[in-house]
């Protein structure tokens, strides 16, 4: 046993000892047969949640209606859900009514993808009755059942497909991405909101080319938000598999490759919903990218935080000497932000017998251009010398 699912086979067992069945299921199994970290530890069982709650002391109602209870155990949390079928699907996303039922066997039915749809007993016996570990071992994605109702039923499962397929670098098998390709415009019927969780991870997969390219074939990214506005052949050719951490990163790549001016990245995030941090963000660093040439009063007005994140797109775009020569250039400012000046507004207005107003923002932001322009020391008395000077002459 990895050390978490050690850790959280005692609650298996208390279940057990209750009288129910209980098993580990979804991601935590199959990132334990491909010896790869684990997330979150989820349970499945045939108990309902009002018999869970009395089975343990300390439980949090996550989602009772969907048959979620949270269980602390020794500081952990474990979100135990009944097995349950689903039915309705009228809108593609949500079932109309989950039922809950006693076999576990309907629990793995209702799964996205084979392999999720394994479970593992206390006694270490694996559940595998849609042939998970097979393609475990084929690094393949494969719907459980027929692709072609189980996208139907809920279309986010597509974007979760292309999103295993990054993060995994596994194979969509071929009848799993006919199924896409039938059903992607059902994706539209799905919350931004969920499609942007999805698409994020799917960036930071380290197999995200791949993807991209499903993404492409089943044409997919045609009812994602403003995709279909842009080459979205570049975004597959010109990226590499380089690592891409930050989400501000991700929305600058594609700004940068297909050159989106501040208000086309604001259309383009907001239609994503992203945060305005982001977004803000995203379009410094995508500004700083285009701009050529670059001087050292842009980069300075960038700050630290969009300097990294132009860093990490150059090098996800194969660019790393720009991207070095970049960093190179940021830690060879005089001064990297307001913070850092060795003088504030009050000690010029002291210095200098100058009133309190929007001049002094004024002699503040010449100061940073002088020392950026290295016309100038960050020293306290340096730049007082050169603000009386400066007055007597304006
Ligand atoms: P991660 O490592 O990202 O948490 P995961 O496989 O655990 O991956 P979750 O979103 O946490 O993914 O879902 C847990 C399990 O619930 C999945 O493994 C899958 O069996 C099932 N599941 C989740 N979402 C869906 C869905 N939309 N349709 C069918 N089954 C789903
Ligand atoms: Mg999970």
């Amino acid at each position: 046993w990895p050390q978490p699912l050690k850790q959280a086979l005692p609650v298996l067992q208390q279940i057990e000892a209750a009288g129910f069945e209980a098993y580990f299921v979804g991601g935590c199994v199959r990132d334990t047969l491909l010896e790869q970290p684990i997330h979150d530890v989820d349970l499945a069982t045939s108990a309902y949640p009002e018999e869970i709650k009395q089975i343990f002391q300390h439980t949090i109602d996550t989602g009772i209606e969907h048959g979620t209870v949270t269980v602390v155990w020794q500081q952990q949390n474990y979100e135990i859900t009944t097995f349950r079928t689903e039915s309705g699907y009228q809108d593609f996303r949500r079932p109309d009514q989950v039922t809950f039922v006693r076999s576990l066997q309907d629990d793995l039915k209702r799964r996205d993808f084979t392999i999720n749809a394994l479970a593992v007993r206390s006694t270490g016996e694996i559940i595998d009755l849609f042939s998970g570990i097979q393609d475990l071992q084929h690094h393949e994605i494969q719907a459980v059942g027929q692709a072609n109702e189980r996208f139907h039923e809920d279309a986010l499962r597509m974007m979760r497909a292309v999103r295993f397929q990054s993060q995994l670098d596994f194979t969509i098998a071929p009848a799993t991405l006919a199924g896409i390709q039938t059903n992607a415009a059902l994706l539209k019927k799905i919350a931004v909101e969920r499609i942007h969780t999805e698409f994020i991870k799917l960036m930071q997969g380290r197999a995200r080319r791949r993807a991209l390219q499903s993404m492409w074939q089943s044409q997919l990214y045609r009812f994602c938000p403003q995709l279909q506005l842009y080459d979205f052949r570049k975004l597959i050719e010109q990226t590499t598999d380089q690592p891409l951490v930050q989400e501000a990163s991700i929305w600058s790549l594609l700004g940068y490759l297909w050159q989106l001016d501040r208000l086309e990245m604001k259309q383009l995030l907001k239609a994503w919903k992203t945060s305005n941090e982001v977004l803000k963000v995203a379009q410094t660093a995508t500004q700083l990218l285009l701009h050529d040439p670059l001087n050292d009063w842009n980069l300075y007005q960038a700050r630290a935080s969009a300097v990294a994140v132009a860093t990490e797109v150059l090098q996800v775009v194969g660019q790393n000497k720009v991207a070095t020569a970049l960093q190179q250039r940021w830690t060879h400012l005089p001064l990297h932000q307001p913070a850092d000046l060795q003088i504030n507004g009050q000690i010029i207005m002291q210095a200098c017998q100058q009133p309190a107003g929007p001049q002094i923002g004024s002699l503040l932001t010449l100061v940073q251009q002088k020392i950026i322009q290295r016309q100038l020391a960050n020293d306290q008395q340096a730049i007082v010398h050169f603000l009386k000077i400066y007055l007597s002459r304006n």
